[in-house]
């Protein structure tokens, strides 16, 4: 599933690409990929320039002007550059054609579970998953001093951080990833970390999730940027995927546990569990 870093790289790559370009073309699989529905999705988007992209948590954002997209990937969703328009279909479940020199064809594939909405600029807050994420780590407001008020809860701190309403962004590989670095169990309650923990968490989630921007992502299944490229940063997890594996701190074998339903991996002695 592409978290914070992955998603910034195809928003990114999406901008690169189609930034200032019109929309010529856009069609969805089925009425439950977008709440513009088939009709509308197609007349609300032609005839629009797409003036630029973002991110909120693990959402892409489309600024088209009088329309803002929503794109949620989820699962295994991906932006492929198609070499032609093609109808939407099971798996290319949204297709979006530009203008412009070559024609640029984006299938945004996948979307079952999630979806491309379209609202108003004005409106876009009230999307009920962007309306309920939590801060940034990388906003002013991710602070340490918010992370010991959230943290005050009596709640493994491994599910807190992939709580969107906590911190948004973050999902399974990077919270076994930011755990290890900071040295913290994933199922210590968050109301018994001190105050270095909390500090250590804070600056491993910027660290790691800068760090991974810059190689582009983790590809550990079908995650690849728009380009079709995979990301680099797969290379540098250091317990994510290394059960069995000796930690690269202690040597200690890498265990694999479940922690708030998921599969989680850490060092048994790095990250005591009290
Ligand atoms: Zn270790």
């Amino acid at each position: 599933m592409p978290e914070l870093p992955e998603v910034t790289v195809i928003a990114e790559d999406v901008r690169s690409l189609a930034a200032g370009k019109e929309v010529t073309r856009a069609a969805i699989f089925r009425d439950d990929v977008s709440n513009a529905g088939v009709e509308g999705f197609g007349e609300k988007l032609v005839g629009k320039t797409l003036k630029g992209t973002g991110r909120r948590g693990k959402i892409i954002t489309l600024d088209f002007g009088d329309y803002v997209g929503v794109v949620h990937l989820v699962i295994s969703g991906r932006v492929l550059r198609l070499p032609e328009w093609r109808e939407p279909d099971k798996i290319h479940t949204a297709v979006v054609e530009f203008d412009g020199g070559e024609p640029l064809v984006l299938a945004f594939t996948r979307l079952w579970l999630g979806y491309f909405d379209l609202y108003d600029p004005d409106r876009v807050d009230d999307h009920p998953l962007l309306k309920r994420l939590g801060p940034d780590p990388f906003s002013e407001e991710f602070t340490p001093e918010y992370l010991r008020y959230v943290f005050r809860r009596k709640a493994a701190i491994k599910g807190l951080l992939l709580d969107q309403s906590v911190v948004s962004g973050l999902g399974n590989i990077y919270v076994d990833e930011v755990l290890f670095e900071a040295k913290v169990h994933p199922t210590r309650k968050a109301n018994t970390l001190t105050p270095e923990e909390i500090e250590a968490i804070h600056s491993a989630t910027r660290d790691i999730l800068g760090r991974a921007i810059e190689a582009r992502g983790t590809t550990f299944d079908s995650y690849h940027d728009a380009f079709g490229e995979t990301g680099k940063f797969q290379h540098q997890l250091k317990v994510f995927t290394h059960a069995g594996e000796p930690c690269p701190v202690c040597g200690t074998g890498i265990h694999k546990l479940r922690v708030a339903g998921r599969g989680t991996h850490v060092c048994p002695v790095c990250q005591p569990t009290d």
